[in-house]
């Protein structure tokens, strides 16, 4: 049975409540959750205005009076909570549901004759247990607690993700269900438990109607659950494929990969996956191993495949050889990687698409003009992106100069990379290009016929957003017809390239190499060529761009 998809309505105000459950329906939703605390203040006399708005409500109804204790504003007494559950039991157009919290079953008698007169033909009983402060220390004796409870018909059980682990926990409750259960892990680590309800067995998944009307941290809108992640396609045959990185909420990924699966009717859904950075200074290690073979080898999870990005693309590297899983030849060489993937027959291999990104767009802007070798190229920075474009121009011939604002890491640069060209690749030391770093003072008399800036300069809310990495205009010595690329994606157009433009040189801007990174991660996972188009164009619908 696919997971229901339920959106929660804070009632503040009756008439308001009315049409955001109207606005429910229309988005798709099945079920509506009535949020009656925030306006039911335990008075009797508002227990017929909720009688209405039950049956006055488009789609069926759980009515929740969540607790100040578990999350929610009810503060009143028991009493009141039970002369709700008895008037709500009464009737033909009840709830189809009532949210009774574990707590409040345990401590009041009032309460459990009011649950348990509810009868079978009554509104079910939804028995719920909400933490928000983290995973309960006695979760297991909770939840085994309220599978003793007989008169609960659904068993719900949220609590806020403390890290990506803790959805395995999710995992493993919905994986020894007794009847329907809910079970979510709130916050920005527990988004995962929410999308995949369907592949998890879950009975429902929360969903808001807008950015602003989340009832619990990490909720995603509706919007983003059906249109962005399939949640409607999603079931337990589903592959899972995730971006890990810290932070990751701001990815693009998600957005191009979801996407690309629909266009080609691969049976797949992408996640957000942040992984903590360690301490400052440290990438994290930990983190990573204690999370990725994990999610790798949960049967119900199961991991397919992952874009890993910054601290982590050199964690992939180490964490694979500790794991034995094979390490691609440009993974190898450049020292870190940026794509997992998970055979059908669970083989493991790990490779970098970002230096054949570099390489193939390029191919692309020069067309006619032919192929890398011989090709001088000034490359700015000396970081993860400039490695990995170094070594993929000089595998196809290039000349690559690294300037870099600390030349002692251009040059450690060059120097690893010396010793790895040609050598996990294979290919012949005749046809390979070479490598040498130059400090930044001397770029404005470089010789190139490409410049490449893989710094964050130019980039939005970077150190110099209004910057230009390299000085086009004192750079007498640029080849005819030289094309400036920048792998800066936010904003398309950065200063640099705005500047090649008015000086009528080729450009080849930071979503071109963005896209053909992860085109080359969807065809390793699903073998299929990746719908390229459809990639850029959302890309650049997301980074504001037209046409
Ligand atoms: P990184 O490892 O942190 O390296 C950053 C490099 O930029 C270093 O060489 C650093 O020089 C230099 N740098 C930083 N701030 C500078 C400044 N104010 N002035 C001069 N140099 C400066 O980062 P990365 O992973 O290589 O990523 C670099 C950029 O590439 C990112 O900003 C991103 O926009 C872009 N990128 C694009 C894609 C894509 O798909 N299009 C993918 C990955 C990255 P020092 O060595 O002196 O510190």
């Amino acid at each position: 049975m696919p997971a229901m998809l339920c959106v929660p309505v804070m009632v503040r105000d009756p008439a308001s409540a009315v049409e955001d459950a109207l606005s429910a329906r229309d988005a798709g939703a099945d079920v509506v959750e009535l949020r009656i605390d925030p306006w039911y203040t335990g008075d009797s006399g508002q227990i017929e205005g909720v009688r209405r708005l039950v049956a006055g409500s488009p789609l069926p109804v759980i009515v929740t009076c969540r607790s100040a204790a578990e999350g929610g504003a009810f503060d009143g007494p028991d009493e009141a909570l039970a002369e709700l559950y008895e008037a709500l039991g009464q009737g033909e157009d009840g709830p189809r549901y009532i949210d009774v919290e574990h707590a409040a079953l345990v401590r009041s008698e009032v309460v459990r004759r009011a649950v348990e007169g509810l009868g079978e033909g009554g509104p079910g009983v939804v028995l719920s247990m909400h933490d928000t402060r983290g995973r309960p220390a006695d979760l297991s004796r909770r939840v085994l607690a309220m599978r003793g409870e007989a008169s609960a018909r659904v068993l719900k059980v949220a609590f806020l993700a403390r890290s990506p682990r803790d959805t395995l926990e999710v995992a493993e409750l919905l994986g020894e269900r007794d009847r329907p259960t809910i079970a979510l892990a709130m916050g920005e680590f527990g988004l995962p438990s929410r999308v995949l309800a369907s592949k998890l067995g879950g009975f429902l998944t929360f969903a808001s109607l807008r950015d602003t009307s989340a009832t619990a941290p990490g909720q995603p809108t509706v919007s983003e659950l059906v249109d962005g992640y399939r949640f409607r396609s999603i079931g337990p045959g589903t592959l899972v494929y995730a971006v890990i990185g810290w932070p990751v909420g701001h990815s693009m990924s998600p957005a191009v990969h979801n996407a690309g699966f629909e266009a080609v009717g691969h049976d797949g859904v992408y996640l957000p996956l942040p992984v903590p950075a360690g301490e400052e200074g440290q990438a994290g290690y930990e983190s990573l191993k204690a999370t990725l073979p994990a999610w790798i080898e949960h049967p119900a999870l199961g991991l397919r495949g992952a874009s890993v990005t910054i601290p982590h693309k050199e964690n992939l590297v180490r964490l694979a050889g500790e794991m034995g899983w094979v390490v691609e030849s440009d993974a190898e060489a450049i020292g870190a990687a940026n794509t997992l993937v998970v055979e059908a027959d669970g083989q493991i291999r790990i490779c970098n698409t970002d230096a054949e990104a570099v390489v193939a767009v390029l191919r692309d802007r020069l067309g006619e003009r032919g192929g890398l070798e011989k090709l001088r190229v000034a490359l700015i920075g000396a970081g993860g992106m400039a490695r990995a474009a170094a070594w993929g121009l000089a595998e196809a011939g290039a000349t690559v100069v690294v300037y870099n604002r600390t030349q002692e890491r251009a040059e450690s640069l060059a120097e690893a990379l010396k010793g790895a060209l040609g050598r996990a690749s294979g290919n012949a030391k005749e046809n390979m290009g070479k490598v040498v770093a130059m400090g930044l003072d001397a770029l404005p008399k470089a010789c190139a016929d490409v410049v490449i800036n893989t710094t964050p300069i130019g980039m939005a809310g970077g150190p110099a957003p209004e910057g230009t990495a390299a000085p086009l205009a004192s750079m007498a010595n640029l080849g005819a017809g030289a094309v400036v690329m920048d792998t800066v994606y936010n904003p398309v157009r950065t200063p640099l390239l705005a500047e090649a433009e008015a000086r009528g040189l080729a450009t080849v801007d930071g979503v071109q190499v963005f896209v053909r990174q992860a085109a080359a991660q969807f065809e390793a996972w699903t073998g299929r060529p990746a719908p390229v188009g459809l990639f850029d164009r959302v890309v650049r619908e997301r980074l504001g761009v037209r046409g």
